[in-house]
């Protein structure tokens, strides 16, 4: 488990202040925009950096001022931090060395992971031999083979074609739920936050500004950065009107039903993701339907993103169903789907 207690660090115009808590065997995710202090985050958990204010707990230790080595901590970064002039058998066995371990359990050790990261028989191999994705895959089991309780990843993908990535990902999530290591990723890419984490923290000017599942965040966030952050979001505003039982109409450029609690002021923000957008040829008469333009489409296979226009507002959806620039069609708001955002 980690704690961070009150966590301050102050450079000459940034201010980092972060309270967070990671169970035990749980990977979250720290998504946030270049600057927001990620990275920080990270350095200060290892020990890089001594925070102005608070404490980092780890594993039910205070180790605010305990040296890095002594944290339990394993590190992994974006660019490959392997020591190049050694095989990728003495880089994994590289910690375990100055450990007490014995040299037989040593070596049962460095094989076991190398196994576990789908790098068995590489052992010999020198790292700068490999291609980016396997050196990082040795960059992890390096990172785990002193036992960490805690694995720190600051970007490690991101120098790593798309099509491997997701590889990676789902072996990191694998080992390190083999191995219940407690785990910090940081990334600003919304797609790895989303697809590998238990919880995702949003980070924004060195604050946490959400926190969630990302379930929670991407279908049900609280305010316009949070949803734009993690997806593609459609935001109107305009003035609450006439409620009806559990339903209530936003005046925005026309009338919807919002089918949740109504808000408290007498405007809202509401926001629904282009997926909750049904468009069909043909009016269906399902609430929340208008009659629209498509004004562009691009075509991404699984599914088509789609841009309507009505009374001059752009809406987009996301569809299997084809269509093309310039068809008449209609959309629909699925009431159900559409979120109340707290932004006035
Ligand atoms: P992120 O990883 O989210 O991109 P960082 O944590 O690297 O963000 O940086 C957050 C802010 O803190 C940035 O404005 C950066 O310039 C500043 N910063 C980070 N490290 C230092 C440092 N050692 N000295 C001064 N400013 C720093
Ligand atoms: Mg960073």
């Amino acid at each position: 488990m980690i704690t961070l207690d009150g966590l301050r660090k102050e450079y000459s115009d940034f201010l980092l202040d972060v309270d967070l808590m990671v169970e035990k065997g749980r990977i979250v995710s720290i998504l946030g925009p270049s600057g927001s202090g990620k990275t920080t985050v990270l350095r200060l958990t290892a020990g890089f950096e001594s925070p102005d204010a608070g404490r980092v707990i780890v594993g039910g230790r205070d180790v605010t001022n305990v040296d890095p080595s002594r944290r339990g901590v394993g590190l992994v970064f974006q660019d490959y931090t392997l020591f190049p002039h050694m095989s990728v058998h003495d880089n994994v066995a590289y910690g375990l060395k100055y450990s007490s371990v014995a040299r037989a359990e040593r070596e049962a050790t460095v094989a076991r992971l190398l196994g576990t990261v789908g790098l068995a028989g590489f052992g010999s191999r020198d790292v700068r031999t490999l291609s980016g994705g396997e050196q990082q895959r040795v960059a992890i089991a390096r990172a785990v083979a002193v036992n960490p309780g805690v694995l720190l990843l600051d970007e490690p993908f991101s120098s790593i074609d798309a099509p491997l990535r997701k590889g990676l990902r789902a072996e990191l999530v694998r080992v390190t739920q083999e191995l219940a290591i407690t785990t910090v990723f940081v990334t600003h890419s919304r797609d790895e936050a989303l697809s590998i984490s238990d919880m995702v923290v949003v980070m924004k000017d060195g604050r946490v500004v959400a926190h969630g599942t990302p379930v929670e965040l991407y279908e049900t966030p609280k305010n316009r950065f949070v949803a734009e952050f993690l997806g593609e979001a459609n935001v109107f505003s305009g003035k609450v009107s006439r409620t009806v039982g559990n339903s209530w109409r936003l005046e925005a450029f026309r009338d919807f039903t919002v089918d949740n609690s109504a808000p408290s002021g007498s405007e809202a923000t509401i926001m629904i993701r282009p997926e909750r957008v049904a468009i069909s040829s043909r009016a269906t008469g399902q609430p929340n339907e208008f009659a629209a333009r498509i004004i562009a489409a691009q075509y991404f296979g699984a599914v088509s993103e789609y841009t309507l226009e009505c009374d001059g507002v752009s809406i987009v959806a996301a569809s299997p169903m084809r269509f093309a620039r310039g068809d008449a069609v209609y959309g629909a708001l699925e009431p159900s789907s559409i979120v109340v955002l707290d932004d006035p």
